[in-house]
């Protein structure tokens, strides 16, 4: 019998990719995916070291796997690439290691497992697992994919771990996207995200000269593919370039996750963003301009060290004037490497909390009204699931919506009426064919 795999992935839409990559190999070299961890022979956990919490909570499900028997265990991702060996040393029944830029190594460390022997896979200068097209790709979904098209991160925001984990920037070859995307709409998939940690800095080091304005137009320009989504944007790089190419290439989703961090420039500049609230509303002004609702979100964080109450209540003000349809907000904590974790961490958590509730309170209301525009309108919806006898879909925007019908409708786009509206979900009624 075949042996058994189970992933668990957490984490960043990198890290879901990355397990569609891994399970790819795993269905390649012959093993069948297992419902549950108790069915597994391999477990592996795909990690996230951005917050604290999710690293403590890696351990503490390694612990667990270790009343589970004789199972090969492989932690992968950030959390690997960051605590490395230690990892093998806490837990002596972990058997690999494998950080994000070797991925690659999977079957190498399976096999390794077998005979006994232990693997650390943290070399930051390997090659980029993604410039493969060979690597086979299990993707969770037929009609919606993801694409990879650089890796790694140059800025620094003093905060931030990923330069630390997930390396240098590297931008994958326009050819080479281009031919996945390709293959991606021969098997009909509707819709591509094109993946990065910042992909606004797309093109850097590449022999050609190519920015991620020139990737948009070329991705364009492949018949089938109908709808295209990017993440994540950095303000800094959103050129004027690229914001006409967002705002006038018709496939083009009116989508944007625009992290803004913070609304004080105070706190922006000691998180070395490089931009001022000033310069970020800016760019909203500039794409809200062209005359089209674009759906924004971003990423907070509260209780940055020095943080006043001012700096705040800027941020509160940030978010009342973008009306931001989500976002993903955190309390400050420092993190191991960064050059903030040696600054005195003085926002006492109980008030960093309290300004956490107080901006996702004011932000859910935006939410709420957001959400509520929708109804009686006629959107445009991509069915891409089933779920306990609804078609699940999403609009342009990225907003759930939910309706009753046959299952001939996934992966098509769909005229659907909005009926109710929920702050995270959409119900509705199709109102014709497909478009
Ligand atoms: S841009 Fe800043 S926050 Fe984003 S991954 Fe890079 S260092 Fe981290």
């Amino acid at each position: 019998m075949a042996d058994k795999f189970f992933i668990r992935t957490f984490g960043c839409q990198m890290n879901e990719h990355d397990s569609e990559k891994v399970k790819g190999v795993l269905l390649d070299m012959g093993l069948e995916e297992a419902e549950s961890e108790k069915e597994a022979d391999l477990i592996l956990l795909n990690t996230c070291a951005v917050r604290e919490k999710p690293v403590h909570k890696v351990y503490s499900e390694l612990g667990r796997f270790k009343r589970m028997g004789d199972k090969v265990i492989g932690v992968l991702g950030c959390v690997a690439q960051k605590e490395g060996k230690r990892i093998i040393e806490r837990m002596p029944h972990v058997d690999f290691v494998i950080g994000p830029r070797n991925i690659y190594r999977i079957k190498e460390a399976f096999e390794r497992a077998r005979e006994g022997k232990k693997s650390v896979f943290t070399d930051q200068s390997s090659r980029c697992a993604v410039t493969d097209l060979s690597f086979p790709i299990a993707r969770e979904n037929p009609y919606r994919a993801y694409i990879t098209i650089m890796e790694g991160c140059d800025n620094f925001c003093s905060y931030c771990i990923v330069p630390f984990v997930r390396g240098r920037e590297v931008s994958r070859p326009p050819e080479d996207i281009l031919e996945e995307v390709k293959i991606l709409s021969d098997a009909g998939y509707k819709e591509i995200t094109l993946l990065g940690q910042n992909v606004n800095s797309y093109g850097k080091g590449l022999d050609k000269k190519v920015d991620f304005a020139d990737l948009l137009h070329m991705v364009h320009e492949v018949e089938g593919i109908e709808w295209i989504r990017f993440i994540t944007s950095h303000p800094k790089d959103f050129s004027d370039r690229l914001i006409e190419a967002v705002m006038t290439l018709p496939k083009i989703c009116e989508y944007i996750h625009l992290p803004a961090q913070s609304g004080s420039n105070r706190i922006l500049e000691l998180m070395n963003r490089k931009y001022t609230k000033e310069r970020y509303l800016e760019i909203v002004e500039k794409i809200r301009s062209y005359g089209k609702y674009v759906a924004f979100t971003s990423d907070l964080i509260v209780g940055f060290p020095t943080e006043t109450e001012e700096d705040f209540q800027e941020t509160l003000d940030l978010i009342k004037k973008v009306e931001y349809e989500g976002i993903f907000a955190f309390v400050y904590n420092p993190r191991e490497f960064t050059r903030a974790y040696n600054w005195e961490d003085d926002v006492p958590m109980e008030e960093k909390k309290r300004r956490l509730s107080e901006l996702l309170k004011v932000q859910d209301e935006i939410t709420q009204k957001l959400s509520k525009s929708y109804e009686g309108k006629v959107v445009d919806v991509l069915f891409d699931r089933e779920e306990s006898g609804w078609l699940v879909g999403r609009t342009r925007t990225f907003k759930i919506v939910k309706t009753r019908a046959d299952k001939s409708r996934l992966g098509h786009i769909v005229k659907v009426k909005i009926t109710e509206a929920k702050m995270y979900e959409l119900k509705g009624e199709i109102v014709e064919g497909d478009v």
